[in-house]
């Protein structure tokens, strides 16, 4: 996501007391449900207000991208009459995620619209890459869930391909969720997904497990 850049926003972010500090990481909840690449964070902030007993955590790589997503929660919080005290935003970039989470720490991952990174010598960018898969694999806790949607089918594809290599076990998927009824249960939307559905383009979504 391309937003113009806000001026002193790597700073700012850290004034709103959604932000974690990276630098000096420390989060001592459970329950832990994680969105990566959150973008503006409408989807990690309707999640945080329909399931409470959770602890949300939205990642992000801009803090630009985070201003917004903190513009928007403060909305929220508004009209709602909600503190959101269990929603946090990180500001970094996934590829480190390890470094922040122990291994079999958390209860769930969310993966939406992420970018698709089409060019072939880019693949390893891709968040559903097998790279990503075995960080993911480390500290989700047994039993747990990632749920993945694009409406990119070739990087829908892709990760496919990815998971037959990960111990992954592959639960459902779906080229056409809002089409699917069994899957579209509980469906919180995105931005993008909002975007793409307008235009009605079919939304691709998968569930993976990892087993004990
Ligand atoms: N999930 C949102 C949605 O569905 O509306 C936003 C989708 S947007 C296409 C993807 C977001 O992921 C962007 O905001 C981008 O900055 C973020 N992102 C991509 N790669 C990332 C990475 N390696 N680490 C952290 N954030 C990343």
């Amino acid at each position: 996501m391309r937003l113009r850049h806000i001026k002193n926003s790597e700073n700012l972010i850290y004034e709103s007391p959604y932000v974690l500090d990276d630098k000096n990481f420390k989060y001592d909840k459970n329950n832990i449900i994680l969105e990566l690449g959150m973008g503006k964070g409408s989807f990690i902030i309707k999640n945080a207000y329909e399931y409470k007993d959770y602890n949300f955590i939205g990642i992000e790589k801009y803090p630009t991208v985070i201003m917004k997503a903190i513009e928007n929660v403060e909305n929220y919080k508004n009209n709602l009459d909600y503190d959101f005290s269990n929603l946090n935003f990180l500001c970094i970039d996934i590829d480190k995620i390890k470094s922040y989470f122990k291994n079999e720490t958390i209860d769930k991952i969310y993966i939406n619209f992420s970018d698709p990174w089409p060019k072939k010598r880019h693949a390893t960018r891709r968040l559903v890459h097998i790279d990503f898969l075995n960080k993911y694999y480390d500290i989700l806790k047994a039993n747990s869930i990632i749920e993945f949607k694009t409406d990119n089918k070739d990087l829908f594809d892709f990760s496919l391909e990815e998971i037959e290599k990960s111990k992954f076990i592959l639960l459902n998927k779906t080229y056409d969720l809002h089409n699917d009824n069994e899957l579209l249960k509980n469906n919180i939307m995105t931005e993008y997904e909002e975007k793409f559905t307008s235009k009605n383009i079919p939304i691709c979504k998968l569930i993976l497990k990892k087993l004990d």
